[in-house]
């Protein structure tokens, strides 16, 4: 058959033109074999544009397209659509990037940029020659999700998905739903109580028919691929029986053994058998067995003889749960910095430094003090000053925005201003970022509360022999150093990832970005799917957000979600790696390297040979590039197209 190909070079606005001689490169690509049409498109990407090829591809009888433009992975499903609406199969295209690779790269260089455009295009035109029509598979989905993580993000995204009527798995590691949001007072700017937001939705998740509710459980292994995830989850033993207990609290009431309690950040103390905080969903007890007598010592179960309906079970074990899933939800949120890390800031040295967080618990009403924000001393501070970016925006320790600190001082300056007035507070920063709705204006509000707002980062803080803390700092806005003496410092601490991030990262086959967060496959166009089809992101895990950003993160990771498993089948590429049998020796090489799991050793003729499972297949080229015996093959990039591709790129005229 004739090799008939369009080649179309385009401007990209300015984006390329502004660099490439566009036209040149389109003339030249019209003298190059097998081009029947070739030329230059104000934006290639556009209806007018996608409508020119279409109309081409009828008038010249095209076999080929080739478009010479920005990255095939902003545009290439889009042109792949546009040769499909016109009759051809969407695989017979070729892109040639010459907007990241030529001029943004060259943008100083243009005769050379204009050059090595050419070039790109004569090497895909050579390789366009040679491609082969790829037809997509269809496989069937499980019209299931699971959703890691039960913070705020979660929560969310499990009730979306569920009224949507799929069936939902929400797994949490601690005992109960809730993150870090069940451990805020009230919520800014709108100044909510955070419990009587938080807590109708986490009953609703324990209520709905829809969604099973595994706490106190983690995700050890998923295997398989985009609408059939195989997932091994560890039911964590509570030793207490969850059908049984009545959440009546009379076995800690007996347990004789006191620990800090993690829910107050280790401002108050809990028993070895506990609920984290008094709303928790499920409102079910659990033994923690590195502080428990008995299991330490095999002395006490005072708590077995005070519980009336006998729910207490010390033979519990752990359990190993398998579920199916068609697309799984990450949303493990963060951790707090420790503010430690800083230690001229005195952070567990000096017992009148606390954290944002800890201010938090000492603010609300179910925390340590039952609301009261009180000193060392139990006195009422007189004097509060907040330091900002404690761990953030320092390339020290994390040199990203944590995005909520500005916020929450302003929050938590409010609660301290509205029960005392009199009180000074200082807050120290290096920027006030108040960005998002109603936020600058309850910044001006605090402004006009009295609150003194110093453009500066202090010195070490010290303790004077009263207790009372002493800094200095420079205000920038005055130009003068100050010095504070104050009888409480708040360090509003950064969101950092979390060790489980790297474990999940391994397990789901994603990404994580420089800073440690879950990375999506596109910061503009996919902002919540992962590069593993199948797989989305929620809430802080991926970038640092308060709550409201968070929940619409959450409702649009579920919305992806339901549209990819709403069909009941999903569409898989066709570019994955392919095995041919009589060549391949069964050495497993291939099986090793493969980062996705995606190769098997199956029967053939009576021998072990490789086997590419197509649906797992991400067609990195890695076992191509590995076998031994030539045996494997990426469809969409054979041997002959590459060697076709690098041919002609070194080459003056082409092939
Ligand atoms: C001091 C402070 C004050 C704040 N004040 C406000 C405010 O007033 N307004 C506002 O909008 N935002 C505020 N925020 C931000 C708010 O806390 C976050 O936006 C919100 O908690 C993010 O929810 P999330 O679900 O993403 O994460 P998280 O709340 O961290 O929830 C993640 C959940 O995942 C679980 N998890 C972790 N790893 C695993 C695993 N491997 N397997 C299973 N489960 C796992 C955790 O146990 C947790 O339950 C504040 C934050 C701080 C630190
Ligand atoms: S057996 Fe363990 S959990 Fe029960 S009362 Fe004794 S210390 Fe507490
Ligand atoms: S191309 Fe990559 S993902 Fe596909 S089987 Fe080979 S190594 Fe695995």
């Amino acid at each position: 058959m004739e090799i008939r190909v369009g080649v179309y070079v385009c401007h990209c606005g300015t984006n390329i033109a502004g660099v490439v001689d566009v036209e040149e490169v389109a003339r030249y690509a019209a003298t190059l074999p097998g081009v029947v049409v070739a030329r230059n498109i104000m934006y290639t990407c556009s209806d007018q544009g996608q409508g020119v090829i279409r109309e081409d591809i009828k008038k010249y009888n095209l076999n080929r397209v080739v478009i010479a433009a920005c990255s095939p992975k902003m545009h290439e499903s889009t042109f792949r659509k546009t040769l499909e609406s016109a009759g051809l199969n969407p695989y017979l295209l070729e892109v040639a990037n010459i907007r990241e690779q030529v001029s943004w790269v060259h943008f100083r260089e243009k005769e050379k940029a204009t050059e090595k455009a050419k070039a790109l295009v004569r090497a895909a035109v050579a390789k366009a020659r040679l491609l082969e029509p790829l037809e997509k598979k269809i496989v069937p989905v499980e019209r299931s999700v699971l959703v890691i993580g039960g913070g705020i993000a979660g929560i969310q995204a499990a009730l979306d998905l569920a009224d949507a009527g799929l069936k939902v798995y929400l797994v949490e590691k601690s005992p109960s739903l809730g993150g870090h949001m069940a451990q805020l007072n009230k919520t800014f700017p709108t100044i909510d109580c955070a419990a009587c937001i938080l807590t109708p939705k986490m009953v609703d998740v324990a209520k709905h028919p829809n969604i099973t509710l595994l706490t106190y459980s983690e995700v050890v292994r998923v295997e398989g691929y985009v609408g059939n995830f195989e997932v091994t989850v560890l039911r964590r033993a509570r030793y207490v029986n969850e059908k049984l207990c009545a959440g009546c609290g009379a076995c800690a009431d007996a347990c004789p053994r006191k620990v800090p309690n993690e829910f107050d950040v280790g401002l108050s103390k809990r028993k070895a058998i506990y609920v984290p905080f008094p709303q928790a969903v499920p409102l079910k007890y659990t033994v923690d067995p590195v502080n428990c007598l008995y299991m330490k010592y095999g002395r006490c179960k005072l708590c077995v003889e005070a519980c009336p309906r006998g729910a207490i079970d010390f033979n519990q074990k752990d359990e190993e749960v398998k579920i199916r899933v068609g697309a799984i939800i990450v949303a493990v949120g963060f951790k707090t910095f420790d503010a430690r890390r800083v230690p001229q800031l005195g952070y567990g040295k000096y017992k009148n430094v606390i954290t944002g967080l800890e201010l938090e618990r000492l603010s609300s009403a179910s925390g340590p003090t039952g609301g009261a924000i009180l000193t060392s001393s139990g006195k009422k501070p007189e004097s509060v000053a907040f330091i900002q970016c404690v761990g953030s925006r320092d390339l020290k320790y994390n040199g990203w925005c944590c995005k909520i600190g500005c916020m929450a001082t302003l929050k938590q300056a409010f609660l301290i201003k509205e029960e005392s007035p009199e009180t000074e507070v200082y807050v120290c920063y290096i920027d006030m970022r108040t960005a998002g709705k109603g936020y600058e204006e309850f910044y001006r509000r605090l402004r006009d509360m009295g609150v003194r707002f110093i453009h500066g980062v202090p010195s070490e803080i010290l303790e004077d022999v009263d207790g009372k803390l002493r800094f200095k700092v420079f205000d920038q806005t005055v130009g003068r150093l100050l010095e504070l003496r104050v009888d409480m410092v708040v360090l509003q601490t950064g969101l950092e990832p979390t060790e489980d991030f790297e474990k999940l990262r391994k397990m789901l086959n994603v990404s994580l970005n420089s800073e440690g967060f879950f990375m999506e496959a596109h910061p503009k166009l996919q902002p919540v799917e992962a590069s593993t089809r199948g797989v989305f992101f929620a809430g802080c895990c991926h970038s640092p957000k308060d709550i409201a950003e968070t929940v619409a993160q959450a409702s649009a990771a579920a919305a992806k979600a339901l549209a990819l498993l709403s069909k009941g089948v999903v569409e898989v590429e066709p570019l994955v790696a392919s095995v041919n049998p009589e060549i391949c020796s069964g050495c497993e090489v291939c099986v090793g390297v493969c980062p996705y799991k995606a190769i098997r050793l199956a029967e053939h003729e009576g021998r072990k040979r490789a086997k590419v499972v197509d649906a797992l297949c991400q067609g990195c080229g890695a076992c191509v590039a590995a076998c031994p015996s030539n045996a494997l093959e990426l469809k969409g990039f054979t041997e002959k197209q590459i060697l076709a591709q690098i041919k002609a790129l070194i080459s003056e005229v082409g092939t």
